[in-house]
Protein backbone atom coordinates (compact mmCIF):
# COMPACT_ATOMS: atom_id res chain seq x y z
CA UNK A 1 0.00 0.00 0.00
CA UNK A 2 1.83 3.01 -1.36
CA UNK A 3 0.68 6.42 0.53
CA UNK A 4 0.87 9.97 -0.74
CA UNK A 5 1.28 12.67 1.12
CA UNK A 6 1.23 15.89 -0.86
CA UNK A 7 1.94 19.64 -0.35
CA UNK A 8 -1.16 21.74 -0.22
CA UNK A 9 -1.35 23.91 -3.08
CA UNK A 10 -3.56 26.41 -1.78
CA UNK A 11 -1.37 29.68 -0.22
CA UNK A 12 -4.10 29.72 2.55
CA UNK A 13 -3.59 26.30 3.85
CA UNK A 14 -0.19 25.53 6.05
CA UNK A 15 -1.53 22.79 7.42
CA UNK A 16 -0.74 18.66 6.21
CA UNK A 17 -2.18 15.88 6.29
CA UNK A 18 0.40 13.72 7.41
CA UNK A 19 2.69 14.19 10.68
CA UNK A 20 5.68 12.17 11.82
CA UNK A 21 4.16 10.54 14.56
CA UNK A 22 1.29 9.21 12.21
CA UNK A 23 4.07 8.31 9.80
CA UNK A 24 5.48 5.92 11.86
CA UNK A 25 2.01 3.86 12.86
CA UNK A 26 1.14 3.86 8.82
CA UNK A 27 4.70 2.51 8.21
CA UNK A 28 3.41 0.14 10.81
CA UNK A 29 0.27 -1.04 9.20
CA UNK A 30 2.36 -1.97 6.45
CA UNK A 31 2.25 1.01 4.22
CA UNK A 32 5.09 2.98 2.04
CA UNK A 33 4.70 6.61 2.78
CA UNK A 34 5.97 9.19 0.53
CA UNK A 35 5.65 12.47 1.25
CA UNK A 36 6.54 15.51 -1.61
CA UNK A 37 9.33 17.52 -0.48
CA UNK A 38 8.36 20.44 1.26
CA UNK A 39 5.14 19.71 2.38
CA UNK A 40 5.34 19.69 6.15
CA UNK A 41 7.17 23.44 6.01
CA UNK A 42 4.33 25.62 7.14
CA UNK A 43 3.65 23.10 9.94
CA UNK A 44 6.91 23.47 11.27
CA UNK A 45 7.94 19.29 9.91
CA UNK A 46 10.92 19.31 7.46
CA UNK A 47 11.37 17.02 5.29
CA UNK A 48 14.29 14.83 7.60
CA UNK A 49 11.79 14.23 10.24
CA UNK A 50 9.88 12.60 8.06
CA UNK A 51 12.41 10.46 6.65
CA UNK A 52 13.38 9.57 9.95
CA UNK A 53 9.77 8.42 10.47
CA UNK A 54 10.65 6.44 7.91
CA UNK A 55 9.20 8.09 4.47
CA UNK A 56 10.79 8.56 1.26
CA UNK A 57 10.65 11.96 0.41
CA UNK A 58 9.57 12.68 -3.33
CA UNK A 59 10.67 15.73 -5.22
CA UNK A 60 7.27 16.59 -7.12
CA UNK A 61 3.60 15.98 -6.59
CA UNK A 62 3.93 14.00 -9.92
CA UNK A 63 6.86 11.57 -8.06
CA UNK A 64 4.60 11.51 -4.70
CA UNK A 65 1.38 10.31 -6.73
CA UNK A 66 2.82 7.60 -9.06
CA UNK A 67 2.02 4.56 -8.21
CA UNK A 68 -0.27 5.83 -4.51
CA UNK A 69 -2.83 3.49 -3.78
CA UNK A 70 -3.99 6.58 -1.04
CA UNK A 71 -3.74 10.26 -1.34
CA UNK A 72 -4.23 11.91 1.76
CA UNK A 73 -4.66 16.23 1.58
CA UNK A 74 -5.79 18.62 3.62
CA UNK A 75 -7.50 19.92 0.87
CA UNK A 76 -9.86 18.99 -2.13
CA UNK A 77 -7.03 17.62 -5.17
CA UNK A 78 -7.05 20.21 -7.75
CA UNK A 79 -7.36 19.50 -11.79
CA UNK A 80 -3.33 19.13 -12.02
CA UNK A 81 -3.31 16.28 -9.06
CA UNK A 82 -6.18 14.36 -9.93
CA UNK A 83 -4.18 14.69 -13.68
CA UNK A 84 -1.23 12.62 -12.05
CA UNK A 85 -3.33 10.25 -9.61
CA UNK A 86 -3.60 6.95 -10.43
CA UNK A 87 -6.80 6.03 -11.47
CA UNK A 88 -8.47 3.86 -8.82
CA UNK A 89 -6.38 5.53 -6.07
CA UNK A 90 -8.41 6.81 -2.80
CA UNK A 91 -8.33 9.98 -1.81
CA UNK A 92 -8.86 11.17 1.81
CA UNK A 93 -9.09 15.21 2.56
CA UNK A 94 -11.10 17.97 3.80
CA UNK A 95 -13.48 18.40 0.64
CA UNK A 96 -15.63 21.16 1.31
CA UNK A 97 -18.13 19.30 -1.12
CA UNK A 98 -21.17 21.14 -0.66
CA UNK A 99 -22.09 23.58 -3.81
CA UNK A 100 -18.83 21.66 -5.51
CA UNK A 101 -20.68 19.62 -8.11
CA UNK A 102 -18.38 20.12 -10.73
CA UNK A 103 -15.58 19.61 -8.57
CA UNK A 104 -16.59 16.30 -7.28
CA UNK A 105 -17.32 15.27 -10.99
CA UNK A 106 -13.82 16.08 -11.94
CA UNK A 107 -13.21 13.48 -8.62
CA UNK A 108 -14.89 11.03 -10.22
CA UNK A 109 -14.21 11.24 -13.72
CA UNK A 110 -10.75 11.12 -12.71
CA UNK A 111 -11.77 7.69 -11.57
CA UNK A 112 -10.63 8.28 -7.73
CA UNK A 113 -12.30 6.97 -4.46
CA UNK A 114 -12.78 10.22 -2.80
CA UNK A 115 -13.55 10.62 0.80
CA UNK A 116 -14.47 13.52 2.59
CA UNK A 117 -13.39 13.64 6.06
CA UNK A 118 -16.08 16.38 7.55
CA UNK A 119 -18.89 14.37 6.65
CA UNK A 120 -17.74 11.75 9.58
CA UNK A 121 -20.83 10.65 11.61
CA UNK A 122 -20.32 12.28 15.27
CA UNK A 123 -21.04 8.46 16.35
CA UNK A 124 -18.81 7.17 19.07
CA UNK A 125 -16.67 4.93 17.58
CA UNK A 126 -15.75 8.25 15.00
CA UNK A 127 -15.17 10.61 17.78
CA UNK A 128 -11.31 9.91 16.83
CA UNK A 129 -12.07 11.01 13.04
CA UNK A 130 -13.95 13.98 14.16
CA UNK A 131 -12.06 16.51 12.30
CA UNK A 132 -14.67 18.87 12.69
CA UNK A 133 -14.66 19.05 16.59
CA UNK A 134 -10.48 18.20 16.17
CA UNK A 135 -10.65 21.84 13.97
CA UNK A 136 -13.20 23.62 15.58
CA UNK A 137 -11.74 22.96 19.48
CA UNK A 138 -8.31 24.47 18.10
CA UNK A 139 -10.15 27.65 16.27
CA UNK A 140 -11.91 28.47 19.32
CA UNK A 141 -8.70 28.33 21.36
CA UNK A 142 -7.10 30.74 18.75
CA UNK A 143 -10.25 33.60 18.72
CA UNK A 144 -9.45 34.25 22.06
CA UNK A 145 -5.87 34.39 21.41
CA UNK A 146 -6.70 36.77 18.18
CA UNK A 147 -9.14 38.72 19.64
CA UNK A 148 -6.38 39.56 22.81
CA UNK A 149 -3.97 40.42 20.25
CA UNK A 150 -6.60 42.90 18.87
CA UNK A 151 -7.70 43.73 22.24
CA UNK A 152 -5.75 46.94 23.74
CA UNK A 153 -5.67 46.03 27.34
CA UNK A 154 -4.92 43.14 29.17
CA UNK A 155 -7.69 40.48 30.66
CA UNK A 156 -7.36 39.14 33.70
CA UNK A 157 -8.16 41.83 36.25
CA UNK A 158 -4.60 42.84 37.74
CA UNK A 159 -4.04 45.24 41.57
CA UNK A 160 -0.64 46.58 41.10
CA UNK A 161 0.93 49.71 42.72
CA UNK A 162 -0.58 51.70 40.26
CA UNK A 163 -3.57 50.84 40.45
CA UNK A 164 -6.34 48.37 40.06
CA UNK A 165 -7.04 47.38 36.25
CA UNK A 166 -10.61 45.96 35.41
CA UNK A 167 -11.00 42.50 34.28
CA UNK A 168 -12.23 42.31 30.24
CA UNK A 169 -15.71 41.11 29.54
CA UNK A 170 -15.86 38.22 26.98
CA UNK A 171 -18.81 37.19 25.35
CA UNK A 172 -19.19 34.39 23.08
CA UNK A 173 -22.20 33.46 20.75
CA UNK A 174 -23.10 29.93 19.90
CA UNK A 175 -21.26 26.90 22.48
CA UNK A 176 -20.23 24.43 20.11
CA UNK A 177 -17.38 23.01 20.26
CA UNK A 178 -15.02 25.97 19.20
CA UNK A 179 -17.19 28.15 21.43
CA UNK A 180 -16.88 25.41 24.61
CA UNK A 181 -12.73 26.34 23.92
CA UNK A 182 -13.01 29.78 23.60
CA UNK A 183 -15.43 29.87 27.06
CA UNK A 184 -12.16 27.56 28.83
CA UNK A 185 -9.55 29.67 27.00
CA UNK A 186 -10.97 33.16 28.14
CA UNK A 187 -11.42 32.11 31.64
CA UNK A 188 -8.25 30.58 31.85
CA UNK A 189 -6.86 34.18 30.77
CA UNK A 190 -8.62 35.67 33.11
CA UNK A 191 -11.59 37.54 31.38
CA UNK A 192 -15.49 37.78 33.10
CA UNK A 193 -17.20 35.14 30.58
CA UNK A 194 -20.61 35.02 29.31
CA UNK A 195 -21.83 33.14 26.52
CA UNK A 196 -25.20 32.32 24.45
CA UNK A 197 -26.59 29.59 22.55
CA UNK A 198 -30.10 28.74 21.29
CA UNK A 199 -29.40 25.09 22.38
CA UNK A 200 -30.67 24.03 25.62
CA UNK A 201 -28.38 21.64 26.58
CA UNK A 202 -25.06 24.24 26.27
CA UNK A 203 -26.59 26.23 29.43
CA UNK A 204 -25.29 23.77 32.13
CA UNK A 205 -21.92 23.10 29.74
CA UNK A 206 -21.53 26.80 29.99
CA UNK A 207 -22.27 27.13 33.95
CA UNK A 208 -19.77 23.79 34.69
CA UNK A 209 -17.11 26.28 32.75
CA UNK A 210 -17.70 28.87 35.15
CA UNK A 211 -19.40 31.08 32.59
CA UNK A 212 -22.69 32.45 32.93
CA UNK A 213 -25.33 32.10 30.14
CA UNK A 214 -27.64 34.76 28.14
CA UNK A 215 -30.02 34.16 26.26
CA UNK A 216 -34.01 33.90 26.22
CA UNK A 217 -35.30 30.60 27.56
CA UNK A 218 -38.62 30.43 26.16
CA UNK A 219 -40.67 27.41 25.08
CA UNK A 220 -38.94 27.22 21.52
CA UNK A 221 -35.65 27.29 23.38
CA UNK A 222 -36.65 24.45 25.09
CA UNK A 223 -36.88 22.25 21.72
CA UNK A 224 -34.60 24.08 19.83
CA UNK A 225 -32.29 21.22 18.69
CA UNK A 226 -32.19 18.30 16.28
CA UNK A 227 -31.91 14.90 17.43
CA UNK A 228 -28.57 14.87 15.84
CA UNK A 229 -27.34 17.16 18.40
CA UNK A 230 -27.64 20.12 16.16
CA UNK A 231 -28.80 23.52 16.05
CA UNK A 232 -32.63 24.21 14.52
CA UNK A 233 -32.90 27.45 12.41
CA UNK A 234 -35.05 30.01 14.61
CA UNK A 235 -37.98 31.69 13.77
CA UNK A 236 -37.83 35.30 13.37
CA UNK A 237 -39.92 36.26 16.51
CA UNK A 238 -37.20 34.46 18.67
CA UNK A 239 -34.99 36.15 16.85
CA UNK A 240 -35.71 39.30 17.05
CA UNK A 241 -36.24 38.72 21.27
CA UNK A 242 -32.63 36.99 21.35
CA UNK A 243 -31.57 40.18 19.36
CA UNK A 244 -33.19 42.27 22.13
CA UNK A 245 -31.01 40.86 25.13
CA UNK A 246 -28.45 40.30 23.11
CA UNK A 247 -28.46 44.39 22.34
CA UNK A 248 -28.21 45.58 25.80
CA UNK A 249 -25.74 43.01 27.08
CA UNK A 250 -23.21 43.53 24.25
CA UNK A 251 -22.32 47.07 24.56
CA UNK A 252 -21.02 46.29 27.62
CA UNK A 253 -18.83 43.80 26.37
CA UNK A 254 -14.96 44.13 25.87
CA UNK A 255 -14.70 41.12 23.23
CA UNK A 256 -17.28 39.18 21.48
CA UNK A 257 -16.53 35.66 20.01
CA UNK A 258 -19.01 34.85 18.02
CA UNK A 259 -18.77 30.40 16.12
CA UNK A 260 -22.56 29.77 15.29
CA UNK A 261 -23.24 27.66 12.40
CA UNK A 262 -26.63 26.01 11.57
CA UNK A 263 -25.04 22.85 8.85
CA UNK A 264 -26.40 23.05 5.45
CA UNK A 265 -27.18 26.66 5.83
CA UNK A 266 -25.51 30.18 6.14
CA UNK A 267 -24.13 31.44 9.66
CA UNK A 268 -26.96 33.39 11.42
CA UNK A 269 -26.81 37.14 11.68
CA UNK A 270 -26.82 37.31 15.49
CA UNK A 271 -24.55 40.90 15.82
CA UNK A 272 -25.88 43.82 13.92
CA UNK A 273 -24.37 46.86 12.60
CA UNK A 274 -26.19 49.01 15.35
CA UNK A 275 -24.54 46.54 17.89
CA UNK A 276 -21.18 46.83 16.78
CA UNK A 277 -22.03 50.64 17.28
CA UNK A 278 -22.43 50.16 20.69
CA UNK A 279 -19.21 48.89 21.73
CA UNK A 280 -16.52 50.76 23.49
CA UNK A 281 -14.01 51.54 21.06
CA UNK A 282 -11.04 49.64 21.45
CA UNK A 283 -13.37 46.50 21.83
CA UNK A 284 -13.00 43.75 19.48
CA UNK A 285 -15.57 40.99 18.06
CA UNK A 286 -13.59 37.85 16.74
CA UNK A 287 -16.33 36.35 14.05
CA UNK A 288 -15.39 32.59 13.65
CA UNK A 289 -18.45 32.24 11.24
CA UNK A 290 -17.20 34.52 8.83
CA UNK A 291 -16.58 31.98 5.77
CA UNK A 292 -19.85 30.69 6.16
CA UNK A 293 -21.35 34.03 5.84
CA UNK A 294 -20.88 35.38 9.14
CA UNK A 295 -22.35 36.20 12.48
CA UNK A 296 -21.35 40.22 12.46
CA UNK A 297 -22.53 42.45 10.12
CA UNK A 298 -19.32 43.93 8.97
CA UNK A 299 -16.96 40.89 9.04
CA UNK A 300 -14.96 40.52 5.78
CA UNK A 301 -13.22 37.74 5.33
CA UNK A 302 -9.57 37.49 5.73
CA UNK A 303 -9.24 40.59 6.78
CA UNK A 304 -9.49 43.12 10.21
CA UNK A 305 -12.07 45.91 9.80
CA UNK A 306 -11.77 48.84 12.26
CA UNK A 307 -15.31 50.66 11.68
CA UNK A 308 -16.00 54.21 12.77
CA UNK A 309 -16.51 54.28 16.31
CA UNK A 310 -13.18 52.31 16.94
CA UNK A 311 -14.17 48.76 17.57
CA UNK A 312 -12.01 46.46 15.17
CA UNK A 313 -13.95 42.68 13.41
CA UNK A 314 -11.57 40.19 13.01
CA UNK A 315 -12.60 37.76 9.99
CA UNK A 316 -9.30 35.53 10.12
CA UNK A 317 -10.19 32.51 7.56
CA UNK A 318 -9.08 29.17 8.30
CA UNK A 319 -8.26 29.71 12.00
CA UNK A 320 -7.23 26.31 13.09
CA UNK A 321 -4.50 26.51 10.33
CA UNK A 322 -3.25 29.79 12.52
CA UNK A 323 -2.10 27.07 14.75
CA UNK A 324 -0.70 25.02 11.29
CA UNK A 325 1.74 22.20 13.82
CA UNK A 326 -1.27 21.45 16.29
CA UNK A 327 -3.75 21.25 13.69
CA UNK A 328 -2.22 19.08 11.33
CA UNK A 329 -1.21 16.89 14.32
CA UNK A 330 -5.05 16.64 15.29
CA UNK A 331 -5.90 16.08 11.87
CA UNK A 332 -3.19 13.56 10.76
CA UNK A 333 -4.48 11.47 13.47
CA UNK A 334 -8.09 11.93 12.96
CA UNK A 335 -7.05 10.58 9.20
CA UNK A 336 -4.90 8.04 10.75
CA UNK A 337 -7.91 6.38 12.45
CA UNK A 338 -10.26 6.01 9.45
CA UNK A 339 -7.36 4.85 7.02
CA UNK A 340 -6.94 2.33 10.19
CA UNK A 341 -10.13 1.07 9.68
CA UNK A 342 -10.09 0.93 5.41
CA UNK A 343 -7.01 -1.65 5.90
CA UNK A 344 -6.74 -5.35 5.90
CA UNK A 345 -4.32 -6.30 8.74
CA UNK A 346 -3.74 -9.35 7.00
CA UNK A 347 -2.82 -8.75 3.16
CA UNK A 348 -1.29 -4.80 4.33
CA UNK A 349 -3.69 -3.46 1.62
CA UNK A 350 -6.35 -1.67 1.33
CA UNK A 351 -10.12 -3.52 1.65
CA UNK A 352 -12.49 -0.93 1.98
CA UNK A 353 -15.33 -2.52 3.08
CA UNK A 354 -18.53 -0.01 1.12
CA UNK A 355 -21.41 -0.75 3.90
CA UNK A 356 -19.45 0.60 6.50
CA UNK A 357 -21.41 3.32 8.18
CA UNK A 358 -18.49 5.15 8.29
CA UNK A 359 -17.59 4.27 4.25
CA UNK A 360 -21.31 5.33 3.37
CA UNK A 361 -21.66 8.09 5.26
CA UNK A 362 -17.82 9.85 3.69
CA UNK A 363 -17.44 8.28 0.26
CA UNK A 364 -18.20 11.25 -2.50
CA UNK A 365 -17.27 9.47 -5.84
CA UNK A 366 -16.38 5.39 -6.68
CA UNK A 367 -16.03 3.84 -9.83
CA UNK A 368 -16.44 7.07 -12.15
CA UNK A 369 -19.42 7.91 -9.69
CA UNK A 370 -20.68 10.72 -7.78
CA UNK A 371 -21.92 8.01 -5.09
CA UNK A 372 -23.10 9.94 -2.12
CA UNK A 373 -26.82 10.71 -1.67
CA UNK A 374 -26.54 14.58 -0.42
CA UNK A 375 -24.71 14.88 -4.13
CA UNK A 376 -26.24 13.66 -6.77
CA UNK A 377 -26.70 15.79 -9.61
CA UNK A 378 -29.63 17.43 -10.07
CA UNK A 379 -32.54 15.69 -12.41
P1 LIG B 1 -21.70 24.06 14.97
O1 LIG B 1 -20.31 24.39 14.56
O2 LIG B 1 -22.63 23.48 13.96
O3 LIG B 1 -22.40 25.37 15.58
C1 LIG B 1 -21.80 26.10 16.63
C2 LIG B 1 -22.83 26.48 17.65
O4 LIG B 1 -23.65 27.55 17.18
C3 LIG B 1 -23.80 25.37 18.05
O5 LIG B 1 -23.68 25.12 19.44
C4 LIG B 1 -25.17 25.93 17.70
O6 LIG B 1 -26.17 25.51 18.59
C5 LIG B 1 -24.90 27.43 17.80
N1 LIG B 1 -25.92 28.29 17.17
C6 LIG B 1 -26.60 28.12 16.01
N2 LIG B 1 -27.47 29.14 15.81
C7 LIG B 1 -27.33 29.99 16.85
C8 LIG B 1 -27.95 31.23 17.21
N3 LIG B 1 -28.89 31.78 16.45
N4 LIG B 1 -27.56 31.82 18.37
C9 LIG B 1 -26.62 31.25 19.15
N5 LIG B 1 -26.01 30.09 18.87
C10 LIG B 1 -26.34 29.47 17.73
O7 LIG B 1 -21.66 23.11 16.25
P2 LIG B 1 -20.58 22.01 16.66
O8 LIG B 1 -19.48 22.63 17.35
O9 LIG B 1 -20.29 21.18 15.47
O10 LIG B 1 -21.42 21.17 17.73
C11 LIG B 1 -22.77 20.81 17.48
C12 LIG B 1 -23.20 19.68 18.41
O11 LIG B 1 -22.55 18.47 18.09
C13 LIG B 1 -22.90 19.93 19.88
O12 LIG B 1 -23.97 19.40 20.62
C14 LIG B 1 -21.68 19.10 20.12
O13 LIG B 1 -21.52 18.77 21.47
C15 LIG B 1 -22.02 17.91 19.28
N6 LIG B 1 -20.85 17.12 18.96
C16 LIG B 1 -20.93 15.76 19.09
C17 LIG B 1 -19.82 14.99 18.80
C18 LIG B 1 -19.84 13.50 18.92
O14 LIG B 1 -20.75 12.98 19.52
N7 LIG B 1 -18.88 12.81 18.37
C19 LIG B 1 -18.66 15.58 18.38
C20 LIG B 1 -18.63 16.97 18.23
C21 LIG B 1 -19.73 17.72 18.54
Amino acid sequence: MRIAVLTETDPAEPRVATVPETVKKFVGLGGEVVVQSGAGQKAGVPDAEYEAAGAKIASSAEEALSGADLVLKVRRPNAEELGKTPKGATVIAIMDPYGREDELKAMADAGVNAFSMELMPRITRAQVMDVLSSQANLAGYRAVVDGAAEYGRSLPMMMTAAGTVPAARIFIMGVGVAGLQAIATARRMGAVVTATDVRPATKEQVESLGAKFVAVEDEEFKSAETSGGYAKEMSAEYQKKQAELVKGHIAKQDIVITTALIPGRPAPKLVSEEMVASMKPGSVLVDLAVERGGNVAGAKAGEIVTVGNGVKIVGHTNVAGRLAATASSLYARNLYAFVETLVDKESKALAIKWDDELVKATNLTRDGQVVHPNFQPKA
